[in-house]
C-alpha cells in the first residue's frame, strides 16, 4: 500500500494505517494489562447428550470487557495474544480457572478448554496440564482439550509426542472446528481424538431443505462413528437444527439452543437446578429462553 503523491515522493504508510497499526498496539497493551489485573472471566457453555438432553459438560470460552471499548470477541483479540506472545499467559489463566470452576460441578461433568496450537507445540504444555489438575483436584477425565487442525501444520513427530504425552495424563481430546481447516485427513489415522466437533459453519442452514450441509455432516459423523470418536455439533439455534442433527447420529449437541455461553455462578446454578432424581447418569436441562 505504498503509495506515491506524484512528485517522486513515497508515503509508505497510509493514514490509516498509522491509526490501525497504533490501535493494534494499544489492543495489544490494553489485553497486557487484562492479564495483571483481572479483567478477563470465562462463560461456559453447555454441551448436553443428543439422546436424552442431559448436560454432559461445558466450553469454557475467554471473555474479555475493555474499559473503554466495552466486550471484544476472542475472534479478534485471541489472535492478537498469539501473535504479540500473550497467548501461553492466557491460555495458562483459562486452564487453570476452568479446572478450578469445574472442580465444583456436579457428578460427571466436564469441562472443555481450547488450547491454541502456539500452546500445543510448547513443550510445557503436560507439565502446565498436570500441575492445573492437581491444584484444582479435578479427575483428568473431566478435563477436555479443544485442539483445532491449525496443530498438523507443525512437524507430525512432535506433534505425535505431544498426543502421547496428553493421552498418559489422561485427560479426553477433541478436534475443534472440523471441516474448516487446510489440513489432509491423514491425521486421523493416528491422532487419538476422543471427539470431532463439527464447526458451525455446516450446521447453519443444515436443515434447509436442498441444503448440502447435512451430507456433509452425514459423512463426518460415519467417519467418526467409525474411528469411534464422538461428534459434537456446534452452534445449533433452534429445534430444526436438534433433530436433524439427532437424525444425522451426532451425540452431543452445543449451541445456543441448549444456553449461550454464561457467568461461571449461572452455569453452577443451572447444573443444579437441573440435577433430576437419575442425576447419577447426568443433568436435566431445561431449554433457554428463547
Ligand atoms: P470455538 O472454540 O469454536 O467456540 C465456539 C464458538 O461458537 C463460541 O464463540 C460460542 O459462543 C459460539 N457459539 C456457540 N453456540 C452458538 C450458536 O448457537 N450460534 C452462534 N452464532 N454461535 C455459537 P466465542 O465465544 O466468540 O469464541 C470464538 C472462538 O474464540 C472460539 O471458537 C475459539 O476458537 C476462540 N476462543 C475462545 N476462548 C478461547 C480460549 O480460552 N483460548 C483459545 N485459544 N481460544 C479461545
Ligand atoms: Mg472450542
Ligand atoms: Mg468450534
Ligand atoms: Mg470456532
Amino acid at each position: 500500500a505504498a503509495k506515491a503523491d506524484g512528485r517522486g515522493v513515497h508515503r509508505f504508510y497510509s493514514p490509516d494505517m498509522l491509526a490501525g497499526a497504533r490501535s493494534r498496539q494499544q489492543l495489544e497493551d490494553d489485553l497486557r494489562q487484562a492479564l495483571v489485573t483481572g479483567g478477563l472471566h470465562i462463560a461456559y457453555q453447555p454441551v448436553v447428550n443428543t439422546s436424552d438432553e442431559r448436560i454432559v459438560g461445558c466450553e469454557a470460552l475467554v471473555r474479555w470487557t475493555h474499559p473503554e471499548r466495552g466486550p471484544i470477541s476472542p475472534a479478534e483479540f485471541i489472535p492478537v495474544a498469539e501473535e504479540c506472545g500473550l497467548i501461553e499467559q492466557l491460555g495458562e489463566w483459562v486452564l487453570r480457572t476452568a479446572c478450578l470452576d469445574a472442580a465444583a460441578w456436579p457428578g460427571e461433568i466436564r469441562v472443555a478448554v481450547n488450547v491454541s496450537p502456539i500452546q500445543f507445540a510448547s513443550a510445557q504444555l503436560p507439565a502446565l496440564v498436570t500441575s492445573a489438575l492437581a491444584r484444582s483436584g479435578l479427575a483428568p477425565s473431566r478435563l477436555e482439550l479443544e485442539i483445532t487442525e491449525g496443530v498438523f501444520l507443525d512437524e507430525t513427530s512432535s506433534s505425535d509426542r505431544m498426543f502421547r504425552a496428553l493421552k498418559g495424563i489422561g485427560v479426553r481430546l477433541a478436534l475443534d472446528d472440523f471441516g474448516t481447516g487446510y489440513s489432509s485427513l491423514g491425521y486421523l489415522r493416528t491422532a487419538p481424538f476422543d471427539k470431532i466437533k463439527i464447526d458451525q459453519s455446516f450446521v447453519r442452514g443444515a436443515a434447509q431443505p436442498g441444503n448440502r450441509n447435512a451430507a456433509i455432516i452425514r459423512a463426518i459423523v460415519s467417519l467418526a462413528d467409525t474411528l469411534g470418536m464422538e461428534t459434537t455439533a456446534e452452534g445449533c439455534e433452534v429445534q430444526d437444527e436438534v433433530w436433524l442433527m439427532r437424525d444425522l447420529g451426532c451425540s452431543h449437541i452445543q449451541g445456543y439452543v441448549y444456553g449461550r455461553p454464561m457467568p461461571s455462578a449461572d452455569i453452577t446454578a443451572r447444573l443444579a437446578d437441573d440435577a433430576g432424581p437419575t442425576a447419577a447418569s447426568g443433568y436435566r436441562i431445561s431449554r433457554a429462553p428463547r
